[in-house]
């Protein structure tokens, strides 16, 4: 456990029971927000989503990262958070969150959401379970390429610490639908890893309140840019699909051009042009466009109020 945010209420609602809890708290080493010779930035796991946001570095050099962490639930929620518990936080699912329903996230044999409520779920990589990974912070550290480190026994029971890619960390339900993330039972993420800086970046989110709230939809966007021209484009979307989804469409299109309200509209479109909706989660679609449309109009710098 880390600050408890979302273990605390899985117990509460009869959907956790474990026997034992290792708190984390008092573990060193991991609390830290700390500059790496190479110029990037190593975040403990048990950093708080609130000192991320405010982190001055961060915000200068990693602003998406910082819009992301920013949008997260509340101040409270905020404070108590971690980044570490926050990349580990079990899904929204309504379904998943009732003890009622055994669904096959929880070793039974259906899905609720196909034909139940899925307003909220995935428009992405629907099958078999749709949940969207609730993360906004993900999101960002995916679309910076951060890695995730990871410590303690593997498949083998040796202790090893090993980073690997944000991409890398999470699990599409098609490969394995009882967990949303590759750590083994005993392992733990004990930091992220930033490299580099890039100043050409901005998260967009869109909620249903504008706080206490996970987004409906959101975007960040890692530019790398030449004068006014694009050299390359990370585009990953949030809320949309069981993990951070790369806009691959988009980030091709990108390439070689001049970021504009047109181009940005296109890329967007690109964006989104594979969704496939559930039965009430259309709406979604629109959103998740102008999220990237704005994450990419903000991160070149261009005003898209005036679009
Ligand atoms: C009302 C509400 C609104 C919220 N809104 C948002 C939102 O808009 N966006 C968003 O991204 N999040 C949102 N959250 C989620 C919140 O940010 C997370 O609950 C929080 O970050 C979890 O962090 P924690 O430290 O409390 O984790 P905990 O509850 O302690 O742990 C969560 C899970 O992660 C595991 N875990 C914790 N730390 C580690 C670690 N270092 N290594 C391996 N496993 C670990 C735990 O075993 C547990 O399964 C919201 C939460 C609430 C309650
Ligand atoms: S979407 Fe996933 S977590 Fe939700 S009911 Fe279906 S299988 Fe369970």
């Amino acid at each position: 456990m880390a600050g408890g945010m979302d273990l605390i209420g899985l117990m509460k609602n009869y959907v956790l029971q474990p026997d034992v809890i290792v708190a984390l708290g008092d573990v060193g080493g991991l609390s830290q927000i700390e500059a790496t010779d190479d110029g990037g930035l190593r975040i403990g796991a048990m950093v708080t989503i609130a000192d991320i946001a405010a982190d001055d570095h961060i915000r200068t050099n990693y602003p998406a990262l910082a819009a992301a962490a920013a949008a997260v639930g509340t101040p409270q929620i905020r404070n108590r958070g971690t980044i570490g518990g926050n990349l580990c936080q079990r899904p929204r699912c309504w379904y998943f969150r009732s003890e009622y329903y055994d669904c096959l996230r929880k070793e039974g044999s259906a899905c609720f959401a196909v034909d139940g409520d899925n307003r909220y779920h995935a428009i992405f990589d629907t099958a078999p379970c749709p949940i969207v990974h609730p993360s906004n912070v993900a999101v960002a550290l995916q679309a910076y390429g951060a890695n995730v480190v990871v410590a303690g026994p593997g498949a083998d029971g040796a202790l090893s610490v090993e980073s690997m890619a944000m991409g890398d960390f999470f699990v599409r339900p098609a490969n394995n639908v009882h967990q949303e993330n590759v750590l083994y039972h005993d392992q733990i993420v004990a930091a992220i890893e930033l490299t580099g800086t890039t100043a050409n970046s901005a998260s967009y989110t869109i909620k249903h309140k504008q706080s206490h709230d996970w987004p409906l939809a959101m975007a960040s966007v890692v530019l790398d840019m030449n004068g006014d021209t694009v050299n390359s484009a990370n585009i990953v979307m949030g809320a949309v699909a069981p993990i951070p989804w790369r806009a691959e469409g988009a980030e091709q299109y990108l390439v070689g051009q001049t970021v504009t309200i047109g181009s940005a509209e296109e890329a967007a479109d690109r964006a989104v042009a594979d969704a496939e909706p559930m039965e009430h989660n259309a709406y979604k679609v629109r959103l998740a466009r102008t999220a990237v449309k704005r994450a990419i109009l903000e991160a070149a710098g261009v005003d898209w109020t005036t679009g």
